[in-house]
């Protein structure tokens, strides 16, 4: 194969030993072969020993840049700053390619979703480019340093657009690594990406901003469309939120709380709580142990499954109903469950196992049946109605602060930021 004359996106014909084959040029790597995608969308790698000829059908257009939006500062507006991490939320489908790109700088960001400009003097740097199920606990320790940064800046408020997968994680991390911040930090993402007709972006983005614009709330949250229409969002404690459907609009709920407030486009918005402006001094705190694992429970589980975590520092179990695990030994196909307790009861002696529940909805109770209290004279902590996302993001962050495994597990039960709910509103279920 000659040294490359074609661009990316050229329509190729390519005559290998067989066959010949149709598809616009992705990738040339020189010594091995060439990756075209066809027709039908798939990529097709070919190798460089079984291309014979390779012919331009037709040049590839170039790609339009995104319109150039002056960017002007007004004295009457405030500033946000909007820092993108990844996700679909500023992100365009390349149509030739199926490639998603985003588009983040102020002046694409504004070209895309001009109705920000009207609400804030808007500012925005990249800090990763990744899908957030890549995320790793050290870029919420990045994020945090950034976001110190923006808040020491002065801007009014920070939006952080992140990939909706693992945002529950990071909401809760960024709240634990961050307390009492002065500002808002709101993350928000998108389920569909920003050029389709059905995407949630420009809603999510305009909420957040009219949110940060328009009130005093501190603290951190996440902005998502409240229902499937197109008319309001919800925003969510960052401790509280969990991403209930895979592809739904209005996938994120607040879990055993109400939402913090319902904000529209135009800017009316409703606080539905009152209980979430902390005053306090800034606390940063960004580290974190990274040796604690989520194992969840299940009919069938083999109790050495565990000793994979023998080394670990701390273990969130995800438990059935009111915080279970198979424990008891009632007949011949559950001989086993005992060595469950056992191993449960040794590990517990040198690292903190908190139970949370397979039910988002309601609290762990470790009182109530024999399975609980015999949890809890192994020493398994109750996780009270902490989502799992949150116990493991909050265990992560104390485990990185605090030597003692006693005083932890003794801190896993004290509210930091609102992470237990002290009442269980009836009608925060399913709201
Ligand atoms: N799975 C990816 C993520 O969570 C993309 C989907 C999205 O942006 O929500 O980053």
């Amino acid at each position: 194969m000659k040294k490359s004359k074609f661009s990316q996106y050229d329509l190729l014909e390519i005559a290998t030993i067989s066959k010949k084959i149709s598809g616009l040029l992705i990738q040339e790597l020189e010594k091995e072969g060439i990756v075209i995608k066809l027709a039908s969308g798939y990529n097709m790698f070919i190798k460089k020993d079984e291309i014979k000829d390779i012919k331009l059908v037709k040049k590839a257009k170039q790609a339009k840049q995104a319109a150039v939006v002056k960017i002007s500062h007004s004295k009457n507006l405030p500033t946000i700053s909007i820092l993108h991490t990844g996700g679909t939320v500023a992100a365009k489908v390349d149509y030739r390619t199926g490639a998603v790109s985003a588009h983040f700088s102020p002046s694409e960001l504004l070209s895309m979703f001009p109705e920000l400009k009207k609400i804030a003097n808007i500012q925005s740097n990249l800090v990763f480019q990744m899908f957030s199920e890549d995320l790793e606990p050290e870029h919420w320790s990045i994020l945090t340093k950034q976001i110190e940064k923006e808040i020491k800046s002065g801007v009014k408020g920070i939006i952080i657009t992140h990939g909706t997968d693992t945002m529950s994680y990071t909401a809760a991390a960024l709240s634990f690594m961050i307390q009492d911040p002065p500002i808002p930090i709101i993350l928000t993402g998108a389920q569909r990406s920003s050029d389709r007709a059905s995407s949630d972006s420009a809603l999510n983005l305009i909420c957040s901003a009219q949110f940060i614009a328009k009130t005093n709330f501190k603290g951190v949250a996440i902005c998502m469309h409240a229902t499937e229409e197109d008319d309001a969002c919800f925003i969510h404690q960052g401790t509280k939120a969990k991403k209930m459907h895979t592809s739904r609009r209005d996938s994120f709920r607040s879990i055993n709380v109400l939402p913090i407030a319902k904000v529209h486009p135009n800017g009316d918005i409703t606080f539905l709580r009152s209980d979430y402006n902390k005053e306090g001094k800034l606390k940063v705190n960004t580290n974190f142990e990274k040796r604690v694992a989520i194992v969840k429970m299940r009919p069938g589980f083999n109790p050495k499954e565990l000793s994979v975590y023998d080394n670990y520092k701390g273990l969130i179990i995800e438990g059935t109903g009111l915080g279970h695990a198979p424990i008891n030994s009632i007949d011949k196909y559950t001989k086993h469950h005992k060595e469950l307790l056992a191993k449960l009861a040794k590990l517990s002696k040198k690292m903190p196992i908190v139970i949370t529940s397979q039910s988002p909805y309601g609290r762990t109770n470790l009182n109530v049946y024999s399975t609980g209290r015999d949890l809890q004279s192994a020493g398994v902590i109750s996780g009270l109605d902490m989502l799992t996302e949150t116990a493991y993001t909050k265990l992560g962050w104390l485990l990185g602060n605090i030597k003692d495994v006693e005083k932890v597990k003794k801190e896993m039960q004290n509210n930091y930021v609102g992470e237990i709910a002290e009442v269980i509103e009836d009608r925060a279920f399913l709201y």
